[in-house]
């Protein structure tokens, strides 16, 4: 019995040791207690789940733009993370879900990524759907599911000890993670990005975009046919508040010639 809960606090210690990360791209320090092995394998079970009840495009134009874009951006952080000397697993799959209501895209850790198609009226072409691609793998590259897990569980020794020992099956956990990524917006359960994570991921994002050969300055019209259609409702993903649409475009409006080094047509 001892030398169980000597194994706890050690299991503890080591990984609130190991819990500090840089996200790349933008050098931020940031606190992830959940293990990326525990992230990952819900990743795979939850994102399978979504796919087998959801129907899947079969427009094969549609689909082969969603897959190539996410290619190319997941050839955008391969060289990002060599750059940086960054160790992070993926285990890349796009998919196009047929939904015309929802404006919406998600990537689970791994790049385990969703498009919705009711999105594609709003990124009318391939470099506009790179914008939302690029965001939203820039949203799992920096781990912001993980730290938006974190405080939904509430950061202390006895959440990272629940964490560390996440049970898959158990419906809060499922929840929560379903949340953090955006993806749980159908079953009512959603835990939006915050400020500061939404700007780092228009930064990131658009980055990603650049080295991945699309024009970077097409996010601007992008956020603004957005900022027009939403009319103060907004998507799921884009629920939050934060950055209001004139913030965020003046924020971009930096951004992209930090990005435009890297665009390459
Ligand atoms: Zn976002």
């Amino acid at each position: 019995m001892k030398k169980t809960l000597q194994l706890t606090f050690f299991t503890l210690f080591t990984s609130l040791l190991f819990s500090c990360s840089t996200v790349p791209g933008t050098g931020r320090t940031q606190f992830t207690p959940i293990p990326s092995g525990t992230m990952m394998s819900m990743s795979s079970g939850e994102y399978s789940k979504v796919i087998k009840q959801a129907k899947l495009s079969d427009d094969k134009e549609k689909v082969a733009m969603v897959r190539r874009v996410g290619k190319r951006i997941a050839a955008a952080v391969d060289q990002l993370l060599q750059e940086e000397e960054i160790e992070m697993k993926f285990d890349w799959e796009f998919n196009l879900i047929v939904d015309d209501k929802q404006a919406n895209a998600w990537c689970m850790p791994g790049g385990k990524i969703a498009v919705y198609t009711g999105i594609l009226k709003y990124t009318k072409d391939e470099t506009g759907l790179a914008v939302v691609m690029g965001h939203e793998v820039a949203h799992a590259v920096a781990k912001h599911g993980n730290e938006r897990m974190a405080q939904g569980l509430g950061v202390s020794l006895l959440s990272i000890a629940l964490a560390v020992s996440l049970n898959e099956q158990d419906p809060t956990t499922r929840n929560l993670f379903l949340g953090a990524f955006g993806a749980g917006a159908q079953y009512g359960v959603l835990l939006p990005f915050g400020r500061h994570q939404e700007t780092e991921a228009d930064k990131l994002g658009v980055q990603l975009m650049a080295r991945a050969g699309y024009d970077p300055y097409a996010a601007i019209p992008f956020w603004q046919r957005m900022a027009k259609a939403s009319g103060g409702k907004k998507p799921p993903e884009f629920l939050s508040t934060h950055p209001s649409n004139e913030t965020r475009i003046k924020n971009l409006e930096t951004f992209i010639p930090e990005a435009a080094i890297y665009y390459f047509p």
